[in-house]
């Protein structure tokens, strides 16, 4: 069994990190500026946008990258991490994530998302070999993205629920049974994302970096066991659903408007789907609200027309039993 490792993790002022190869750079905008404000002294073969995250754009950002640098650079969110680790896989580079935000967990994951047919799926990449963190960088991003990630451990909440619950109906495969052992981690992992929830949502860096530990911790303990079973569940299938709602049925090429962050579509689908699983959600949305993660971006109806849709899209996207399969 191959397990992917952590990526090196670097706490470092930006501009104090020496570069000396030809750098491409994969980023999102707003980031970028904010850390050339920083003056980095980089050699830029190429700077290009992190594009929708299909596997066409995908190809296509590989082919403008080609030739073009010696090592790639992911600057931003997830989707420039996510486009950076296809890339780097394809050109055969090393990939150094240089997260501006803690918005996700895909600068630790060895998998890159990409839309299709209406949901997400994970194709298998490689992990950056350095995240490299300015936690002046971090704590100067936007209240809303600086901490959203915490979704991605919150999530253990409703995920570690649905394992359960799909083992009790026969529904986990042969290679993803329930361990309740494995819970049990998952859950002290999740406990400390509630204990720093605030500390990192203000920015402090301490906080910030107890809630890097917690995510760092919770993509290893799924990458040992080979499955995101404890951390992905129907709050992420919501997510998805959500997407798709307001993206439209057509996810093809180019046809995605601004999609709403990670944060926004996973934050409510932990509370919804925590209370339809019958748990005290106080302390998780507290949580959610202490970090920042923005509760009311999805318009009301939007989210019940999700909520409607949900049943009849885990079953035609075959995802894991959770208890958005009994709405
Ligand atoms: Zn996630």
């Amino acid at each position: 069994m191959n397990i992917p490792p952590l990526p090196e993790l670097v706490y470092i002022p930006i501009r104090e990190w020496i570069e000396e190869d030809a750098v491409i750079v994969i980023k999102q905008d707003a980031a970028w500026r904010a850390l050339r404000e920083r003056n980095l002294d980089w050699d830029i073969g190429i700077e290009l946008e992190a594009p929708h995250t299909t596997e066409e754009a995908f190809r296509r950002l590989v082919r403008q990258c080609d030739g073009m640098g010696d090592i790639v650079y992911a600057v931003g969110g997830g989707a420039a991490a996510d486009a950076a680790k296809f890339v780097a896989r394809e050109l055969d580079l090393p990939l150094i994530c240089v997260p501006t935000a803690l918005s996700a967990d895909a600068f630790f994951t060895a998998s890159s998302g990409v839309r299709r047919d209406g949901c997400v799926h994970y194709i298998e990449t490689l992990p950056p070999e350095i995240v490299l963190l300015d936690l002046d960088v971090i704590a100067a991003a936007p209240t809303h993205l600086r901490a959203a990630g915490i979704v991605d451990v919150l999530s253990i909440a409703t995920g570690c629920h649905d394992w359960h619950l799909a083992e009790s109906r026969g529904k986990n495969p042969p290679d993803a049974c329930y361990d309740p052992g494995v819970a049990a981690i998952a859950r002290s992992i999740l406990d400390l994302a509630l204990a720093c929830a605030e500390a990192a949502g203000r920015g402090d860096p301490a906080g910030l970096r107890a809630l890097v530990n917690a995510l760092a911790m919770e993509v290893q303990l799924c990458n040992l066991i080979g499955h995101s079973r404890p951390e992905e569940g129907s709050e992420h299938h919501f997510a998805y659903c959500a997407e798709m709602m307001l993206t439209g049925s057509g996810w093809h090429g180019e046809a995605i408007p601004a999609l709403r962050t990670h944060g926004e579509l996973v934050g409510p689908g932990i509370v919804l789907m925590a209370e339809r699983q019958g748990q005290d959600v106080r302390l998780l949305r507290r949580a959610l609200d202490d970090a920042g993660v923005p509760m009311n971006a999805l318009p009301r109806d939007v989210t019940e027309l999700t909520l409607g849709e949900l049943p009849a899209y885990v079953r035609r996207h075959d995802l894991p039993y959770t208890i958005a399969w009994e709405l």
